[in-house]
């Protein structure tokens, strides 16, 4: 965290990414494999959802963004899996004096339905951010079929984190 930045109760963050859609499953959200005909592409396992957490953390105590900490220019995160890149950076709230309060996810996704995979996919989340299930939400919806969503080129993912000081 910038040595400028006062010492808060709470920090909020925000976060977003997309990814193009491929052939070939499984589909790979919230670190849950979830059957699918097409997978996301990208430089790591592309991920979306957890990219998109990653940066509500890192911008919640202003440190940049996933691009800054884990370049998709360095070999090291090819086929990087994102559940490890969220508990590194996980592991440096405490040292900036803070913890997760809660976390809001949405996953905008025409297909596969993802409702049945909420649950898992917010349990698998919870773990990785060291708080309870309960803490986590994780919300799918389409994009009604409009837009690269609606046309099953992309998936993206919105999140916001509640960060505590502790
Ligand atoms: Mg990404």
């Amino acid at each position: 965290m910038p040595p400028s930045s006062p010492r808060l109760p709470f920090r909020i963050g925000l976060g977003y990414d997309t990814h193009r859609l491929a052939p070939g499953g499984p589909l790979r959200l919230g670190g849950v494999e979830i059957p699918h005909d097409h997978h996301l592409q990208g430089h790591s396992d592309a991920d979306v959802l957890i990219h998109a957490l990653i940066d509500a953390l890192l911008g919640a105590l202003a440190l940049g963004d996933i691009g800054q900490w884990f370049p998709d220019t360095d070999p090291r995160y090819r086929a990087a899996d994102s559940l490890e890149l969220l508990e590194q950076v996980v592991a440096h709230l405490p040292r900036h004096g803070y913890r997760v309060a809660n976390v809001d996810c949405i996953v905008f996704a025409q297909r596969p339905k993802l409702a049945p995979w909420t649950r898992a996919i917010a349990g698998r989340l919870a773990a990785a951010l060291r708080i309870a299930p309960g803490q986590v939400s994780v919300k799918a919806k389409t994009a009604e079929g409009t837009g690269p969503v609606g046309s099953e080129t992309t998936i993206e993912a919105q999140a916001v984190v509640l960060l505590q000081s502790c």
